[in-house]
């Protein structure tokens, strides 16, 4: 179990000697996900020691090029080292054909299968869903549609309070009726309520990513208590008028929508190449949201 984020690429769409394209694997409660994959993330999820062939969910974005250019490249990874399982893809409509026609033009057939899933950043649905995560995109303000996502743990199960269950002598069956909620009844016709021998269940967390967007607070209501929201900041106030042409965002418009949606952490990345430092970013979305990092390419997030 566990839910860790590591960023394989912090940069935007000029890659530079220290900031790939963007790219982040997910790794929660042994579900391994891959968030974007711009150019060279192959290379990042190895330097980083991911096994790649681990990866059955990947998430993009949008069709800028800085956020699936290393889709291919990934994929024939994949099929060379051996791969049978399914990979499953969610992007927008074109996604498919972009990848189905370099696939075909390479000329030999993949050794496992690709299923495509169309998300097009049109509307806030869930999208997948097991019995220990899920999956929710939503729509960001940007040039092209182009889809948030929301990865976040299914609620816990209630945990047993063992002094009181012990006390009362409750029979052993009776804690995993308990724990989801439900009552017991002994054979004898006694009935247990799961109220007195439970507590609240362990804390579930939900990690927000919303790259590339402009200032938008539609988004607000979709990632509201995140424990953790990722939000581009390609530009500082310096280049505000810039930020708002390009339907990007400022660092202090990312700290702006962390403190409405009360997330617990905000992290920064998509920084423009034009910026060497950090620092004015930083203190520009400290000033708003004082839990505030920018990430740089090999960082790894825990939640737990
Ligand atoms: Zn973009």
């Amino acid at each position: 179990m566990g839910f860790k984020v590591l960023i394989l690429g912090s940069g935007s769409a000029l890659p530079t000697n220290h900031r790939n394209p963007t790219a982040q694997y997910i790794f929660c409660n042994n579900r391994h996900i891959l968030i974007d994959c711009g150019e060279g993330t192959q290379i990042q999820l190895r330097k980083n020691k991911v096994r790649l062939q681990k990866i059955d969910t990947i998430l993009i974005s949008h069709l800028h090029g800085d956020h699936y250019f290393g889709l291919v490249g990934l994929i024939s990874t994949m099929h060379l080292l051996g791969r049978d399982r399914d990979l499953t893809i969610y992007g927008p409509d074109p996604l498919e054909k972009i990848v189905r026609m370099q696939l075909e033009i390479e000329g030999y057939p993949l050794g496992f299968k690709i299923n495509f899933v169309s998300i097009n950043g049109d509307s806030a649905k869930e999208i997948y869903r097991d019995n220990a995560i899920i999956i929710r995109t939503f729509p960001l303000n940007h040039r092209i549609p182009t889809n948030g996502f929301v990865i976040e743990e299914t609620p816990k199960k209630l945990k047993i309070n063992k002094f009181l269950f012990e006390l009362d002598k409750v029979p052993i069956p009776a804690a995993q009726l308990f724990k989801m909620s439900q009552n017991y009844v002994s054979n004898s016709g006694q009935e247990y309520s799961y109220e007195r021998y439970t507590q609240a269940p362990d804390k579930s967390f939900k990690y927000a990513y919303c790259s590339d967007t402009k200032y938008d607070e539609s988004i607000i209501e979709h990632i509201a208590g995140a424990s953790l929201l990722y939000h581009e900041a390609t530009f500082a106030n310096d280049m505000k008028d810039r930020a708002r042409q390009t339907y990007h965002s400022t660092a202090e418009q990312a700290a702006t929508i962390a403190k409405k949606a009360k997330v617990s952490k905000l992290l920064l990345g998509h920084l423009s190449a034009r910026y060497g430092a950090v620092y004015t970013h930083l203190d520009e979305a400290k000033a708003v949201f004082e839990n505030t990092y920018v990430v740089n390419d090999g960082d790894e997030i825990v939640l737990y």
